[in-house]
């Protein structure tokens, strides 16, 4: 196999292997409860934007968000601007789903259909748009505003059944479903049009480094790598591509016929594309894994220490009811009555879910009940 292909292939497997693991850690969270795996919001870089504000005005995070997201978002910024909107085209799990379903639309109509740029220009700037809305709500409301309307939330909670994502987030499974449709038609439509991190990377990378060139001397112009640019970039009519939709996928490189024509290049020097992949996954999982190291990535909430007691108010939504009794120090079948828990409720069942079995269930509210209660 040749070379080229080798790299097309590494980094459509990378993109698949992250989207595989998220997808693996969203169900974990729904299955074992927010204690023990991290929910999709901790770990979307766009849980650190929107509790940026918060975190200023008074040192916390807004709730679902922890200090591992607010690294995570810190490290991709660190990305954008070292080489440029690559989150999108190497790590972005969304993204894998998108390039992975538009693979199977073309398969079918073999070919790879093109929005009109008459319609596709304005449409660009919708992600702008949704940038500014989501981050000002998200900053006024100090809260995961957003997660009814988002496809990636709805995404994840799809093991939790249609039925139940339906009702919670209705807009967000229709999203999800124009996305997916969207994909099967035409290259990257969520990056292209909607995603509000893909707008702020792009922004980001204009002060990078990071350049793809062509050298118009030896260009055969042949078109190849227009056809194959997922952004539909014109790559062949570009002296340097500095437009903010290039996602450093590299497909442009990797497919001119014309060795040496296309190249990336930091400051003078030439950058072959498995460098700048590998490059990018250094810093990125580098960092990730230094800042484990040092016990800060942090993505989950504070865990109850074992044979610690707390109060009936300090029952934490992500608790199953088994360890919620066990915290409190009371009998299971006594935290089912205080706590007003039908006995069908199974005990494995996190204390923030029993209103998706009981739906008229408040927990904040039989929270203050047992306040006053005391
Ligand atoms: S694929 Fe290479 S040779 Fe062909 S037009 Fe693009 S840069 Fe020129
Ligand atoms: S210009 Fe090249 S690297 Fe940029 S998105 Fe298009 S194909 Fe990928």
């Amino acid at each position: 196999m040749k070379n080229y292909k080798l790299v097309m292939y590494l980094r459509l497997g990378l993109l698949t292997l992250f989207a595989v693991l998220i997808t693996i850690a969203g169900y974990l969270h729904i299955v074992k409860g927010g204690g023990k795996s991290p929910s999709i919001h901790a770990l979307c870089p766009f849980g650190g934007l929107e509790s940026l504000f918060q975190l200023f005005a008074t040192g916390s995070f807004i709730s679902k968000i922890f200090a591992g997201t607010m690294i995570l978002f810190v490290i991709t910024l660190v990305v954008s601007i070292l080489f440029r909107r690559s989150f999108c085209g190497l790590i972005c799990p969304f993204g894998a789903i998108q390039e992975l379903v538009s693979k199977m639309g073309q398969k079918i109509f073999r070919k790879k259909f093109i929005i009109p740029s008459k319609i596709d220009k304005p449409l660009r700037y919708l992600k702008y748009i949704v940038l500014i809305v989501t981050v000002f709500y998200a900053w006024k409301t100090a809260g995961l505003w957003m997660s009814p309307y988002d496809p990636w939330s709805a995404y994840a909670h799809l093991p939790e059944g249609l039925e139940s994502v339906w009702s919670e987030s209705a807009v967000g499974l229709i999203l999800l479903v124009v996305i997916l449709i969207g994909s099967f038609l035409y290259d990257r439509f969520f990056c292209k049009y909607l995603c509000p991190m893909g707008a702020l990377y792009g922004i980001i990378g204009k002060i990078s480094p990071f350049k793809l060139v062509r050298n118009e001397n030896i260009c055969i112009n042949c078109g190849k790598c227009n056809k194959v640019c997922p952004m539909n970039i014109d790559v062949q009519n570009s002296k340097e591509v500095k437009s903010a939709e290039c996602i450093n996928c590299q497909t442009c490189v990797l497919n001119c016929p014309k060795s040496g024509t296309l190249y990336s290049k930091v400051q003078k020097k030439s950058v072959k594309p498995l460098v700048a992949i590998a490059l990018v996954m250094v810093v990125f999982w580098g960092s990730i894994f230094a800042f484990q190291k040092m016990g800060v990535y942090q993505l989950l909430p504070e865990q109850i220490k074992s044979g610690e007691s707390i109060t009936f108010d300090e029952v934490k939504g992500y608790m199953t009811i088994t360890e919620a009794a066990k915290a409190t120090k009371t009998k299971l079948e006594e935290f089912y009555k205080k706590f007003e828990i039908p006995e069908t409720v199974p005990p494995e069942t996190t204390m923030k879910s029993i209103s998706k079995i009981v739906p008229d269930y408040e927990l904040d509210k039989i929270k203050e009940k047992t306040k006053s209660s005391n």
